[in-house]
This record gives structure tokens, C-alpha cells and sequence, in this order.
């Protein structure tokens, strides 16, 4: 596996910068391109604007056998100016193929979407704009697994420096793997934590979660999973923590002979690991039990939600729209059954889960985040998990449900 990773690393080492070599950022991107389909995946790129030009997020796609979201792999392939970008982000590029190798023939539940970011360097414009068209186009993803700087990993005593305001103990030698994510992505931390620890024990890892979305802690915001971050979304980053443990970071001496290669190929296993944790066919039947669960939990924050619709409709800042649909909410909550004949052949059919769906999806998700938070009283995390799953859950629910509840409106 070795040679696979390191032939991948002789191609791609080399500056990939959209000004100062641009022609190697297009090489790389058709280099990629031709690897994804030698594995038979599906190729797409995603073509965004930025600096004044067009640049492009290549895509390749492995397809699973259910419609569930699809578990996003990323690294990004551009460099900063004058480096060869080795650790930066070569080494994530030759993983994220390595991982897409290892997958190939094993069939799964969930697609695997592949993606290399361009830009991350110039303020993660890539990344971004892509993260901004998957909320635009109302797609779910399960979460977004982003490597960055995966290459290096030393055994000298103090080769590990600790970023400044990090809550966890960091060991004094540089010889793990970082997983960094944000409160509504702590399942995603454990499940690529727990992964890694049972296939590649040899592994060492260390999790965060961040409070927010890590605002205090700017360190953690570095790459490309910001970008799912600020768009709600579930990503964790992957990370040999970059200038914290390697003296070449953003340098003219980011180069191969400064990789550690049984660490990237540990790196793959354990993604690979995750991937399969993440996507396969047993792994969807824990997805129709988390289902249940999730739901169990929505009924369970019914008396929050009560408290949640008092206050918005009490409140300035909402618009009238979103607060007529809570009025008819509160209609509907109200209503003596026996007195609203029209509404009979409906109840069968509503029940307080998919008034939570309605409720979610019809008005918190259609106002200030800020606003919502104020007056939600239950667990954040289930606010969040709630808002995703009710994105998603809407599209099945009858138009003519909505129609009766809330009027043409809907
Ligand atoms: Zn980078």
C-alpha cells in the first residue's frame, strides 16, 4: 500500500497555487480526476467562482444501495504560495485516494462522496461555496470527514506543541491523529473515533469537541470543515494539528522526504474504517434504529416546543408568516376533536411527531438561529439533530396535512 501512497505523492507534490502556478492547480485536479475513474466512481465537478475566475471541487462518487444522505470524504488539493504542499495537503489527497482504493467492490448502504476542495488556502472559498449550494439545494449530508495534514507524525520528545486554550491534554510528542469537531458533530467525532481505535489500535488519536463552532478557539477552524460548520452541518477535520508539529507547514521545505508514510497508510485504514462504520448495510439498520430514537426524543421535547411557540409568537422579531403558522399550531393544540368534524379523517394521521416536523420545518427553520436558541429550553444538541432530520422528514409529509393545518399558506 505503500507504493500506491507514495506514487500518488511523487505526482501531486508541488506548488498548486491559483496565481503563482496555476497550471499545476489544473494538473492536479485532471491527475485526480483520472484516478477517481480508474476506481469506477462517478465524476462531477462543482465549477464556483472566485478571484476573479472559475475554479473547480472535483466529486467522485461512490453509490449506495439506499437513499440515505451520502457521508462526504474531503481534502483540499491547492497549496499557499511557494510550497510544494506535501503535509499541506498532499498527504490528505494521497489518503483520500488510498481510502477510495480500499472501498472499491464493498458494497454499501450509503454513498461515499469523495470530494477535493480548491481554495481552502484563500479563506476556504471552495468549500464554502459548496457548502452554501448543499443548504441552497436542501440536501442532507450524514457529516463530512476533513483531512487536513495527515502526512506528519513524529517520536522525539517535545516534537508537540499545544495550541493555546485547548481543553483536552495534548501529549508532548507528535505521534497522533487529531479529530476536531463541533458540538452538533460530537457523533461524528465518537463514531471516526471509535472506528479508528478498533481497526488500527497502533493508531493513536486524540478527539475535541468544540463549544459552538469553536469560536473561542480559532486554531480548530482552519480548514475546510468550517465551512460545513457555519452551514450546519456535521464535519469533524482530521489533523496532525499542522504547524503545532511540523516545522515545514506552509513552507518551502513541505516536502516528501518529511512524510511519515506508515502514518498516512494508518490515517487510510482508519478513514477507510469510519467510511465502512458509517455506510455499510448493517450499519442501516442502526440507522432506522437511531430513527426510532430520534423521534422518541422529538416527542419527549414536546413541552419545550409548547414553550418555544408562546415565546416566538410573543416576539417581535419573528415575521407574521412564520407566525401565523404557529398560530394554526396552537389551533390545532387547542382544538376540542369532537367539534371539528373537518378535521376527523386528518387526525389519524397527525400525531405530536409530526407536528414537531411541521413545527421545525414550517417556522424554526425558517428564522434567526439566534432567536430560536434564546427560547429552547431542551438539550441544543436535540434542537439541532430535530432541525436536520425535519429538513428531511417534511418531503413526506402530505401537502393536503398541511393544507389543513396551517391553510394555503404552506
Ligand atoms: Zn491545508
Amino acid at each position: 500500500m505503500d507504493e500506491t501512497l507514495s506514487s500518488h505523492l511523487g505526482t501531486l507534490i508541488g506548488e498548486r497555487h491559483p496565481v503563482t502556478a496555476p497550471a499545476a492547480l489544473r494538473r492536479t485536479e485532471a491527475y485526480l480526476t483520472v484516478q477517481f475513474t480508474r476506481l469506477g466512481l462517478n465524476i462531477s465537478t462543482h465549477p464556483f467562482r472566485a478571484l476573479g475566475g472559475t475554479y473547480r471541487n472535483v466529486f467522485a462518487e461512490k453509490r449506495g444501495q439506499s437513499p440515505f444522505p451520502p457521508l462526504i470524504i474531503a481534502a483540499h488539493y491547492d497549496t499557499v504560495e511557494a510550497s510544494p504542499g506535501a503535509d499541506d495537503n498532499a498527504s490528505a489527497l494521497a489518503v483520500l485516494l488510498e481510502v477510495a482504493r480500499s472501498l472499491r467492490g464493498v458494497p454499501l448502504a450509503r454513498s461515499v462522496r469523495f470530494i477535493a476542495f480548491c481554495l481552502e488556502e484563500e479563506n476556504l472559498l471552495g468549500s464554502l461555496a459548496y457548502a452554501s449550494s448543499l443548504q441552497a439545494a436542501n440536501e442532507e449530508i450524514c457529516g463530512a470527514i476533513v483531512m487536513e495534514c495527515v502526512g506528519c507524525a513524529r517520536s522525539e520528545e517535545g516534537s508537540q506543541q499545544k495550541p493555546s486554550g485547548v481543553p483536552v491534554a495534548v501529549p508532548t510528542v507528535g505521534d497522533f491523529l487529531g479529530i476536531v469537531g463541533n458540538a452538533a458533530s460530537a457523533h461524528l467525532v465518537k463514531a471516526v473515533e471509535a472506528a479508528a481505535t478498533q481497526a488500527v489500535p497502533d493508531l493513536k488519536t486524540i478527539s475535541l469537541v468544540v463549544p459552538g463552532n469553536g469560536e473561542l478557539l480559532p486554531d480548530t477552524r482552519r480548514s475546510d470543515h468550517a465551512a460545513f460548520w457555519h452551514h450546519g452541518y456535521p464535519a469533524v477535520m482530521l489533523t496532525d494539528t499542522a504547524n503545532f508539529r511540523n516545522p515545514h507547514y506552509h513552507q518551502p521545505t513541505d516536502t516528501l522526504d518529511t512524510l511519515n508514510l506508515a502514518f498516512m497508510e494508518q490515517v487510510a485504514r482508519a478513514v477507510a474504517a469510519a467510511a465502512l462504520a458509517l455506510c455499510s448495510t448493517t450499519q442501516s439498520t442502526a440507522e432506522r434504529r437511531t430513527g426510532v430514537s430520534i423521534w422518541k426524543e422529538a416527542a419527549l421535547t414536546v413541552p419545550h416546543l409548547a414553550s418555544l411557540v408562546t415565546n416566538l409568537l410573543a416576539d417581535r422579531r419573528v415575521p407574521a408568516q412564520a407566525k401565523a403558522t404557529l398560530a394554526g399550531v396552537v389551533a390545532y393544540l387547542a382544538m376540542p376533536f369532537d367539534l371539528i368534524p373537518d378535521f376527523i379523517p386528518v387526525l389519524g394521521y397527525l400525531d405530536d411527531l409530526v407536528l414537531v416536523i411541521l413545527v421545525f420545518d414550517g417556522v424554526v427553520n425558517q428564522i434567526d438561529e439566534a432567536i430560536v436558541a434564546e427560547y429552547w429550553k431542551g438539550d441544543p444538541a436535540t434542537l439541532q439533530r430535530l432541525k436536520a432530520m425535519s429538513r428531511r422528514a417534511a418531503r413526506f409529509i402530505p401537502w393536503w396535512i398541511k393544507r389543513k393545518l396551517f391553510g394555503g399558506q404552506t
